[in-house]
């Protein structure tokens, strides 16, 4: 007989995770004399106990769902045999001041990185080529191919050049109260401690979205108008664009890394692509990074307000102070009301990948996902599009979509992006590094070549989450620092920036 084996990740809970690539096979016994009644693919649930229905069923010390039919010991969990439960009332949410959790300050660490001028610490040197609006798009990239034909070798600390593509700015109703999430992203992209400072917007002229609004009231900020009057030509518009990228080219290239502090780091937190396992090796080694990286004096940010909304009870108790608190449930609040507007909720989260991962329902999901915040007070909540004001774990609005997170973090100013995938997606951003962790093994082998960091020994038991946690963290350093490059770096595999736009289109 064979014993496979199994993860519990709380006493109470009352099913458990095979962890064997083959999963478990009809005979086999897993724990308990517990044996299996049906074959159940790795990643998938087992029963632990009989339940009738309506029963509970505990993951992560939590209900994930109640039984809608007799589950036998031994069984298969599938995601049919479960009702969601309701999401937490959040107008019922108490919230009382406890002391927060004494954070164990963390010294010795260093990175290697850009400091800009306004006091934040680049990953990369990249010119980023900002724009108000769809129309010049095309023109966009028609410099940046040029300048990396003509220019880029002649700087050889400028890493990369990068144009910053939305489908906003025209056509919006500019004046909707939902519209400052698109325009302050923008604003707020251009300002990435990886662009340097150095602001280079590409402008139409008779666009809703205003260049000015991009440039903020940085002096050093360039402006050009497709419409200029001056300009005769698009081989002219071209000249006078490579005149200005070259400009700021010049300044980048002259820049250096320099010993900066752990402060000056800021990581964003994000999963995609997730299976059963993600909730039990790659979250809780980005958990445990998390909390060094905060104890180092860094910044941590965790999003995804559909995959947080069902664990809300969690971080409203994790949270500082009671207007942290209020700011966490507002934003829940807003996210509820934009779902119901569409006729959807939360529960429209989950995908069919999920799902075959062994992901039952969001609940389940979302247990899981909290993971990789760590366990370090909330200090702050950071709303759409908008850039970071503290030092410290922070939660920043996003939909979990990965394209959209991504980009609203890289607004909040991230310079570094954790990545954490069970079933393996190939995202990439080409603002900062991401560090793709995979859940499993399995997948990590088979993408040799995509994932950079492997969590699964930690699910089958052959490394500790501390042990992983600390590797994470030195991979962090070293990516941060420019010694390590990342999969998606060396492929130059990335996915475009994708604004969120709540607003109505005109
Ligand atoms: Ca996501």
């Amino acid at each position: 007989m064979n014993n496979p084996a199994i993860i519990k990740i709380n006493p109470l809970d009352n099913v458990a995770i095979a962890t064997d690539i083959g999963g478990i096979r009809m005979g086999d016994m897993v724990a308990d004399g517990i044996v299996a009644t049906e074959n159940i693919p790795m990643a998938h649930k087992i029963a632990l106990c009989q339940f009738n229905p309506g029963d509970s069923i505990i993951r992560y010390g939590y209900k994930i769902g109640a039984a809608n039919c007799t589950i036998p010991v031994g069984s298969w969990v599938q995601e049919h045999m479960l009702e969601i439960p309701e999401a937490p009332a959040l107008e019922e949410i108490q919230y009382s001041i406890t002391t927060p959790k004494a954070v164990e300050k963390l010294d010795g660490y260093t990175f290697e990185g850009y400091r800009n001028e306004d006091g934040s610490v680049g990953t990369k040197n990249i010119l980023g080529i900002s724009m108000s609006v769809h129309c010049v798009a095309g023109f966009a990239n028609h410099i940046i191919t040029k300048i990396k034909d003509q220019l880029l070798q002649l700087y050889p600390n400028v890493d990369d050049v990068i144009a910053l593509n939305h489908t906003y700015g025209c056509g919006v109703a500019i004046n909707a109260p939902a519209a400052i999430i698109p325009i302050r992203t923008i604003h707020n992209l251009a300002r990435n401690p990886n662009l340097g400072g150095e602001i280079l917007v590409l402008a139409l002229g008779c666009e809703k979205l205003r260049p000015e609004t991009i440039a903020g009231e940085e002096a050093e900020t360039d402006i050009l108008y497709m419409q200029d009057e001056t300009l005769t030509g698009f081989e002219e518009m071209m000249q006078a664009a490579l005149q200005m990228a070259d400009r700021h080219l010049k300044k980048l290239n002259a820049r250096k890394r320099e010993t900066c502090q752990l402060s000056d780091l800021i990581v964003g937190m994000q999963c995609g692509g997730s299976d059963a396992f993600s909730g039990i090796s790659g979250n809780p080694v980005a958990g445990f990074a998390a909390d060094l990286i905060v104890r180092a004096g860094g910044t941590v940010l965790f999003s995804e307000v559909t995959e947080v909304r069902d664990a809300v009870v969690q971080l409203v108790s994790r949270s500082a102070d009671e207007e942290v608190a209020a700011k966490l449930i507002n934003e829940m609040k807003w996210y509820d009301a934009y779902l119901a507007l569409g006729n959807a909720d939360r529960a429209a989260n989950t995908t069919p990948g999920n799902k075959k991962g062994g992901l039952s329902n969001i609940v389940e999901k979302a247990l899981g996902s909290v993971v990789k915040s760590g366990t370090m007070p909330i200090v702050d909540v950071v709303s759409q599009g908008d850039r970071i004001k503290k030092k410290g774990l922070k939660f920043v609005a996003t939909p979990a979509s990965d394209f959209v997170c991504g980009t609203l973090q890289l607004a909040a100013g991230m310079n570094v992006h954790i990545f954490i995938t069970g079933r393996g997606t190939p995202y990439g951003l080409a603002m900062a590094p991401v560090i793709k962790i995979s859940s499993n093994t399995k997948l990590a082998s088979r993408w040799h070549d995509l994932i950079d960091f492997d969590a699964g020994p930690v699910a089958t038991g052959e490394k500790s989450i501390e042990e992983k946690g600390w590797e994470l963290f030195q991979l962090i350093l070293d990516v941060a620092s420019g010694k390590k490059k990342v999969a998606t770096d060396v492929l130059g595999l990335y996915n475009e920036l994708a604004l969120f736009n709540p607003g109505p289109l005109t």
